[in-house]
């Protein structure tokens, strides 16, 4: 449903498909893929469905085949991500069932440098960019990072362990942050931003599930605000960057979960519909969007919607990017 009505916001949002490898002692037979087009057309046949239910055809705007590298995913976004640094706000967005490859896509397998995901390299190139451009910008880079765990909203990165869940935040922005009481972290160079990743990865909520041993049951966001001064004139620009690992798609009875696990399960899907919802009502330009149908939407509500254009008085274009697994 989430992928149908991400495909209904054309222009402004790109979806793209990561076709991952199958994995070592992997069903090979569980899903077929029989076609992948230049154009992101992707041909799928579940054997265990007779007739016309067993195939299905999905048209992205790119399907990365299962040798496609980390560089070379990061290449397609990359324009987005230097969007940012002109004041633009962009979501990225990994959505898909558990063991897909999320985390391989948004953080990487490693933190060597050519396992780097699209996090690290995101940030790499808002460093070397900014870097380039010193003589006429200046620009304050900072990132928050917070996880959402059964619709409580949790600060990665504060030292202070009762400070970690924070409150209802004001939506009204004063001071330009996404989630106001949720630590702001300067950082200068990527390996700021590695060791401050490695905090947050840490205190990441994960339990165990039938499908993955470690799944991830909570959708993590990582943001980065740049802050950006053109040194000739001394106009100021804002942008931000939302990064975000979703939790796992799965259907609940996939999962054979109960008493915790399934409560768990129940806040994800009900956070993944709502965030279907968002999306659907900004495709249709609803009058009301339902932001507050969950924590997830309420913290990306600036970045999916529009009350920043008044705040920074520019025009935006949003652009999300979602990544689906098969
Ligand atoms: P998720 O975060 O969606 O639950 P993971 O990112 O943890 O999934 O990936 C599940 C497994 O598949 C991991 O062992 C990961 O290393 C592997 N994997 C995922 N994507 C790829 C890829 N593109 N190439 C190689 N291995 C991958
Ligand atoms: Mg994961």
């Amino acid at each position: 449903k989430l992928f149908n009505e991400v495909q209904e916001l054309k222009g402004n949002i790109r979806v793209y498909c990561r076709v991952r490898p199958f994995l070592p002692g992997q069903d090979k037979k569980s899903t077929t893929i029989d076609y992948m087009g230049e154009n992101g057309e992707l041909l799928i046949t579940n054997p265990f469905k007779q007739g016309k239910d067993g195939h299905r055809m999905f048209k992205f705007n790119k399907v990365f085949n299962p040798f496609a590298s980390q560089a070379e995913v990061f290449s397609d976004i990359q324009p987005l991500v230097r969007s940012v640094l002109d004041g633009f706000n962009v979501c990225i967005f990994a959505y898909g069932q558990t063991g897909s490859g999320k985390t391989y896509t948004m953080s990487g397998p490693s933190t060597s440098k050519q396992d780097w995901g699209v996090n690290f390299r995101a940030l790499n190139d808002l460093f070397d960019i900014s870097l380039s451009r010193r003589n006429a910008f200046s620009y304050e880079v900072g990132v928050q990072m917070v996880e959402i765990y059964n619709e409580q909203v949790r600060d990665l990165l504060s030292n202070d362990i009762a400070q970690r869940r924070l409150g209802i935040w004001s939506t009204s922005q004063p001071n330009g942050l996404v989630v106001p009481d949720a630590s702001l972290h300067p950082v200068k160079s990527t390996s700021d931003v590695l060791d401050l990743m490695e905090i947050g990865q840490a205190n990441r909520a994960v339990g165990s599930t039938a499908l993955n041993e470690r799944s991830s049951r909570s959708h993590s966001i990582l943001t980065v605000h740049v802050r950006g001064l053109d040194l000739k004139n001394g106009s100021t620009s804002r942008g931000c960057l939302h990064l975000i690992d979703l939790a796992g798609s799965e259907r609940v009875e996939k999962s054979e979960v109960t008493g915790d696990r399934l409560k768990e399960a129940q806040y994800i899907n009900k956070s993944l519909s709502a965030l279907g919802d968002v999306i659907f009502a900004l495709a249709q330009k609803s009058a009301h969007v339902p932001y507050r149908n969950s924590k997830l939407t309420q913290v990306l509500q600036s970045s999916l919607g529009n009350q920043l254009l008044h705040f920074l008085g520019q025009v935006f274009t949003y652009s999300y990017v979602s990544h689906h697994r098969c």
